[in-house]
């Protein structure tokens, strides 16, 4: 029995040819020669097959050209918090076996979600634990501490000498087995990542001991990570609507209870949405850049900062008794005066089926007056980068500094600032973005 081997310590005489493949519903010889970047002649020619020969769900197919790598080739997703690395360590891979049987060209291929085939019968790995090299450590000091040798420590991490460590790499260490991403240090237990979408909102969970300490970074913008209850932290970030679909590296940062720091960075995907194209005629001075730009960067300082305290409390309440009374969408493209599709609309529009605003959630107002484009323009802090922004207000109910209780009369609608008609403009910001605010009437974010 060829694929029962432990360990990639296959017995002399039982050394396959080659990697196997197990015949899958849907496979043709074409998908699997062109799954694995052979020509299906070669592929009959490995197996003693003709061109009549027919395929069964189940049959072990050897695949040829894959010289030194042995095993039954299975697909599994990456997730985020393993690289080339730490998979290769995690299963006793030789990391040039992954880059050849993947034919992988760039680190970006490894993205977190993306496919990477293993050979799974060296799977059966031994028993690894996680430790980190601290700064100044030599590996031989690490095996001194962790009752091993440096040998055994530098051929289970795929070392090719003692000294090809660097100081935060996650190495492994024969004993106890993890649960956890493979490129996290021990005191991370699990890191998850919601999917990320234009104009939406980004989660990621990391579970850790108490004590520790994380910041990301997605996009330009940096953000911090909270704690939600003893060893559970979560950090949020807006994807901007206009972000272009495609890869994007999310960095995270973090400081361990023993005071060592770390760094992961993996590429997350950001998926486009369809959003609608508006093309809308205005009066020249509506959009003056000059008069905008001002105005937004005025406004900038107030949504990026990050309150520690967290005000809100499970879902957001919409500002309008007619929740789905919409005049407008968030992220539409706008083509203003016959320009470039270069604007959204930032925000959701509520026709005045009432007069009365009433606030999302609990907060604190940190701004509250008339500006020229936002007219009277209220601004609600609720805690760990959330903002949510009212505009174009007739009467503004409350100042800056109050305290805020979801579903409180805050102001009146109006046509005030640069309005073309009595409406209500609201805004959800999430680390300095604008996202879609009904996401948060629907998602409760922790
Ligand atoms: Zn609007």
């Amino acid at each position: 029995m060829v694929l029962s081997a432990v360990g990639g310590a296959y017995a002399q005489e039982e050394t396959p040819s080659g990697p196997v493949y197990i015949v899958q519903a849907g496979d043709t010889l074409t998908t699997i020669a062109v799954q694995f970047g052979v020509t299906v002649d070669d592929l009959l020619a490995a197996n003693n097959m003709g061109p009549g020969d027919l395929l069964y769900v189940g049959d072990a197919i050897t695949i040829p050209g894959l010289e030194g790598v042995t095993g039954i080739l299975e697909t599994h997703t990456i997730p985020f918090g393993e690289t080339l690395r730490s998979l290769s360590r995690r299963y006793q891979i030789p990391t040039s076996q992954l880059v050849k049987l993947n034919r992988v060209v760039t680190p970006w291929e490894l993205y977190a979600g993306s496919s990477l085939i293993l050979p799974v019968s060296q799977t059966e790995v031994p028993q690894l634990s996680r430790a980190v090299l601290a700064p100044g450590q030599t590996l031989l000091e690490l095996a001194v501490r962790e009752n091993t040798n440096p040998w055994s420590l530098a051929q289970v991490n795929q070392l090719t000498s003692l000294s090809d460590t660097m100081p935060g790499d996650v190495l492994f260490i024969p004993g106890q087995t993890f649960a956890g991403p493979g490129a996290f240090p021990a005191p991370i237990t699990e890191v998850q990542v919601s999917a990320f979408y234009q104009g939406e909102t980004g989660a990621i969970h990391i579970f850790a001991e108490e004590g520790s300490a994380f910041e990301g970074t997605l996009i330009n913008h940096t953000f911090s990570f909270y704690a939600v209850e003893s060893g559970h932290f979560a950090g949020l970030q807006g994807i901007h609507a206009l972000a272009q679909p495609g890869l994007y590296p999310l960095l995270i940062k973090g400081t361990l209870p023993n005071g060592s720091t770390f760094t992961h960075s993996q590429p997350v995907l950001v998926q486009g949405l369809g959003y609608l194209f508006e093309t809308i005629t205005v009066p020249p001075a509506l959009i003056d850049p000059v008069t905008t730009n001002k105005e937004e960067d005025f406004l900038r300082p107030f949504v990026n900062q990050f309150t520690p305290e967290k005000y809100w409390q499970g879902l957001f309440l919409s500002p309008s008794p007619c929740p789905t009374c919409i005049n407008s969408g968030f992220g539409n493209r706008r083509s203003y005066n016959g320009s470039a599709f270069t604007y959204f609309h930032g925000g959701v529009d509520f026709p005045p089926v009432a007069l009365e605003i009433t606030a999302s959630a609990d907060g604190v107002v940190v701004f509250a007056d008339l500006l020229e484009v936002r007219g009277n323009f209220t601004l609600i802090d609720h805690g760990h980068g959330i903002f949510s922004a009212y505009m174009h207000q007739s009467e503004l109910y409350v100042k800056a500094g109050d305290t805020i209780k979801a579903g409180q009369v805050i102001g009146l609608i109006g046509n005030t600032g640069r309005s073309t008609g009595a409406h209500l403009h609201w805004e959800i910001w999430v680390g300095g973005v604008q996202v879609n605010p009904l996401t948060w009437l629907e998602t409760p974010y922790p």
